[in-house]
């Protein structure tokens, strides 16, 4: 969000013919933290009570007999619905912590080989593309390293690989690829699925746009690919899309290579 608003700003600039100075970038640059800042205020608040109602769902179901049945048939939906709702504020909380960590140093990375985090990965979606008939197909022919946070970039290769599979109907194809090019390292997840229309590409990345509105329920949160840029950019990387509609999707994450391994 930093370097957006700097573009923004510079871009401004250009098209008026005059350049920005730091002192008028910096008003635009507290306003974006300060935004982060209440999103992840507000998120961290709303897990208290979200706690409690929990609480109060576990008692009922562990507890029946204290309460009348036709309130109890009802746990059930609101049990999903605090689930939805957590999963919800979680993704938000992530967020905004995520995309605040790009402004500053982040002291705690750590040399991660990328092959052994992949394939990690692929060995626990491994049933779920069985179940789908789906084949998940692993290719690195280097064994590269990156600095970063292990936990982080888990998190951006499952979203890109939930989706994959999500995405893709019986009996397609995921294909994960490692590439190392000079410096940067790119791992391409490339899917046989339902594809993104050509207008809808510039979206994805956008908090909680989905392609398909009527998917609102599904029990993501359309959050999830503006994690995983959160995180490539908190890693001096970048992700991109390429996709064709009814034929499938590519999403490419390039990451920095930590030299002399
Ligand atoms: P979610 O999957 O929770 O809806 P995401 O941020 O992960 O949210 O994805 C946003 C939208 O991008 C999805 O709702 C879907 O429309 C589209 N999308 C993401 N990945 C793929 C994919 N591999 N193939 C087709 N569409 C995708």
């Amino acid at each position: 969000i930093l370097s957006l608003s700097a573009i923004a700003a510079f871009s401004l600039a250009a098209v008026g013919g005059y350049f920005l100075t730091d002192t008028a970038v910096k008003p635009i640059e507290e306003a974006f933290e300060k935004q982060q800042q209440f999103t992840a205020d507000a998120s961290h608040e709303l897990r208290g009570p979200l706690t409690a109602i929990k609480a109060s769902i576990d008692i009922m179901r562990r507890h029946p007999e204290r309460f009348q049945e036709k309130d109890v048939r009802k746990v059930g939906a609101i049990a999903n619905a605090t689930a939805q709702m957590t999963r919800l504020v979680e993704d938000l909380l992530f967020l905004a912590r995520t995309e605040k960590k790009t402004i500053k140093s982040n002291p705690e990375y750590i040399p991660i080989s990328l092959n052994d985090l992949l394939q990690k990965l692929i060995d626990l979606l491994e049933p779920l593309a069985g179940e789908k008939n789906i084949t998940l197909n692993y290719q690195a022919f280097d064994e590269v390293s990156v600095m970063g946070n292990p936990d982080q970039l888990t998190r951006l290769f499952s979203n890109l690989l939930y989706n994959a599979l999500n995405y893709t109907s019986e009996k397609g194809l995921v294909l994960i690829r490692l590439i190392q090019h000079n410096r940067l390292v790119k791992v391409a997840v490339e899917d046989t699925g339902v594809g993104i229309a050509p207008e809808d590409v510039s979206h994805v990345f956008d908090r909680f746009w989905r392609a398909d509105k009527s998917r609102h329920n599904s029990g993501g949160t359309g959050l999830g690919l503006s994690i995983a840029q959160a995180i490539a950019h908190s890693h001096q990387g970048k992700i991109t899309v390429k996709s064709k509609l009814g034929i499938g999707t590519c999403f490419e994450v390039s990451l920095p290579i930590l030299e002399n391994k």
